[in-house]
């Protein structure tokens, strides 16, 4: 059956001299793995070659039981051409489409995490400041816990439930109970980032993370790549680029 669809490429591989095999996140059948027959040829029904964050409406037939979608048209358009000219905004956008390719299963959908992908993307790519780019980063990675199911705790100590407070001298994060740890707790964890209060106040409202200096969003977002590498049970691809940094 044939469906219609808005995709973001999430990942390509070249299969042939002139197929692709492609994974799309689709809004309203989540993600989806395609065999692009002739998409590296200039005239193709996909517009040309597809590229990771080509985006646009598609049109796929699933088949009946395992296997590849196949992607008979995907109109592109040019939204995310502006990432291409970024490269610490490329890298974000690589990372979320690692991310999202490694938490998601095929064929099911997460409409917010689509709207959100998107609108991380638009966002970010514009943005010249490395802070407000790292900031956005943070706050969809949160966003993309959330619509998996394993939202990080970050309004109260995770492990003694105690409300976060901008008092607390500093704040702890341990992916042992997937949040923040208030002082009187750290002491019980073994593996924890010490982050500062302002970097904590940004986890538990989002708002706040544009206001961090890049070196507390460094730090923070070491301590998201040490969370999702815990998840993963290997570091992220990406996160060599952010490391090095
Ligand atoms: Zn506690």
């Amino acid at each position: 059956m044939q469906e219609k669809d808005r995709a973001i490429c999430l990942r390509c591989v070249n299969y042939s001299e002139t197929s692709q095999v492609v994974t799309l996140l689709t809004r309203r059948h989540g993600k989806i793995a395609c065999m692009a027959k002739g998409s590296k040829r200039s005239k193709s029904a996909t517009d040309g070659p597809i590229e990771p964050f080509s985006f646009g409406p598609v049109v796929f037939s699933t088949p009946k039981g395992e296997g590849l979608a196949v992607l008979s048209e995907f109109s592109q358009e040019s939204r995310f051409r502006p990432l291409r000219q970024n490269l610490f905004a490329l890298n974000c956008g690589l990372l979320t489409a690692e991310l999202i390719e490694s938490f998601t299963e095929n064929s099911d959908p997460h409409e917010g995490l689509f709207d959100a992908t998107v609108s991380f993307l638009d966002t970010v790519q514009n943005r010249s400041r490395q802070n407000f780019q790292l900031a956005d980063l943070i706050g969809f990675e949160l966003t993309l816990l959330n619509e998996i199911g394993v939202g990080l705790v970050t309004q109260w100590c995770a492990n003694c439930s105690t409300a976060f407070s901008n008092r607390w001298k500093y704040a702890y994060f341990s992916n042992e109970v997937n949040g923040l740890v208030c002082p009187g707790c750290e002491s019980s964890f073994v593996d924890k980032t010490r982050l500062d209060v302002a970097a904590a106040a940004g986890l538990s409202q989002t708002e706040n993370l544009k206001k961090l200096p890049l070196t507390v969003l460094e730090t923070l977002h070491k301590a998201m790549l040490n969370h999702f590498t815990a998840l993963l049970h290997r570091p992220p691809k990406l996160a060599s680029f952010f490391l090095s940094q």
